[in-house]
């Protein structure tokens, strides 16, 4: 034992699987021993020995603001002092719905859930209920939460149905779901060719940042519009993480796409449990109790989280916000690439507003199999050189990075200069 983190992690082990309560949490893939995390304030975090970081996951995209932003606080605790959770309608619910809607311009109606996973695993529900049809189109590498029929590997060749990436997934349950390969339009065309008919929606992460940071190409988005379309199916983009974190208009801003479907959470809760699905009203009436998708919860529309949510989107649409998000994001990436090409190590990396991604290659990559190529050696040492210096980005190698409107020039400058250093042993 040297550590408190050491004493913490092995008492988490002993009444937690794994010690955590999301996997990524543990360090599997990098080693060694997760931070456990004491306070948090703007840019920074101080694990369980007072040991300060620079934060680059804000868990993992919800803290656009940094941590412990004062209005945010204030809000929050207003909301607490009059009642944690109440089960009933609320006007801070409608305040919430009426400021993601006029943010988000495909979205006519919305409804609040309490995770990801549970706006996209209704917003799929939704979509097949609306079209009366089964089948779905997902891409390897973007993921959409835990609901079974999206927890989905490609299976081998062309446009194939996938395999459950989980046990306890029966095949029988993905038999519906179709995983292409991210970025390539010929499997794109032969999937609508093949089962254009009897699809119910095709979901995406238009800007993809669970294999690491890749953008669909502009012309696979527009396809993806144009072929959904076409055949009738319903274009769902996944902005749990992009809405409001590349852009106040998400990556449908960024992109100029308007899909059918929206699905929200991270941002929008600012770091409370909160997540959202939306779309046109004629589709969003098909939910109970208007029509037949079903879809409830206890704590949707939880009146502390709203709160605070709402406090966030106040903040975010500030005028400039994203402007000084982006260019503070880009110095970042800037910075690394410079430090990397000064020593000699192939690097990459790209941002977009408020989320970045870098990568021990010459070029970014297209897909999740480039991604996954990387050498995982190469990203250790550079994972725990940064930790051991005090910076804290995703303890994985497919995971983006987040920059909040706290992290100040100093912050960037230091840890570009960390880099550096580790660049050298590189
Ligand atoms: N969709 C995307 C794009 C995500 O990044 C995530 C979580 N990282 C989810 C869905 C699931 O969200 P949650 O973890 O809140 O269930």
């Amino acid at each position: 034992m040297t550590d408190r983190n050491d004493i913490l992690f092995e008492r988490a082990r002993a009444v937690i699987p794994g010690g955590v309560n999301s996997p990524v949490r543990a360090f599997k893939a990098v080693g060694g021993t997760p931070r456990f995390v004491k306070r948090a304030q703007g840019a920074y975090f101080w694990d369980a020995d007072d040991k300060r970081y620079i934060d680059y996951i804000g868990s993992w995209g919800p803290m656009i603001l940094g941590h412990g932003h004062p209005a945010v606080v204030e809000a929050v605790q207003k909301a607490v002092l009059e009642g944690f959770s109440y089960g009933a309608p609320t006007e801070r619910e409608i305040e919430l719905a009426e400021a993601i809607l006029a943010l988000v311009p495909s979205m006519e109606m919305v409804r609040l859930v309490s995770s990801g996973t549970e706006a996209a695993m209704s917003a799929l529900r939704l979509a097949r209920g609306a079209t009366g049809r089964k089948y779905i189109i997902k891409f390897e590498g973007c993921y959409h939460g835990h609901a079974d029929a999206l927890l989905v590997k490609a299976g081998s060749g062309l446009a194939t149905f996938g395999n459950p990436t989980s046990a306890g997934v029966p095949p029988e349950v993905v038999q519906h779901t179709l995983v292409l390969e991210y970025n390539n339009l010929a499997q794109l065309e032969e999937a609508f060719a093949l089962h254009g008919h009897e699809l119910a929606c095709l979901m995406i992460e238009a800007i993809a940042g669970n294999m690491n940071f890749v953008r669909a190409t502009p012309e696979f988005a527009r396809r993806c519009r144009e072929l959904c379309t076409q055949h009738g199916a319903l274009l769902v983009f996944d902005e749990v993480m992009t809405g409001f974190r590349v852009g106040l208009h998400g990556a449908q801003g960024v992109l100029g796409i308007t899909p059918d479907l929206t699905v929200l959470g991270k941002v929008i809760g600012g770091g409370m449990p909160l997540a959202a699905f939306g779309g046109p009203r004629a589709i969003m009436e098909q939910l109970a109790p208007l029509g037949p998708v079903y879809q409830a919860g206890t704590l949707s529309g939880n009146p502390v989280a709203t709160a605070c949510g709402l406090a966030t989107l106040k903040e975010i649409a500030r005028p400039g916000f994203y402007e000084a998000l982006g260019t503070r994001t880009r110095s970042l990436v800037d910075g690394l690439k410079s430090a990397a090409a000064a020593e000699g190590v192939p690097f990459s990396a790209d941002s977009e507003g408020g989320m970045f991604g870098f990568f021990l290659f010459d070029e970014l990559p297209q897909n999740y199999a480039t991604v996954m190529s990387t050498d995982n050696k190469k990203f250790n040492t550079l994972f725990h050189g940064l930790l051991d210096r005090g910076v804290y980005i995703a303890p994985a190698l497919y995971e983006a990075g987040f920059v909040s409107a706290a992290h100040s020039d100093e912050d960037i400058a230091a840890t570009i200069e960390a880099a550096r250093q580790i660049f050298k042993t590189l």
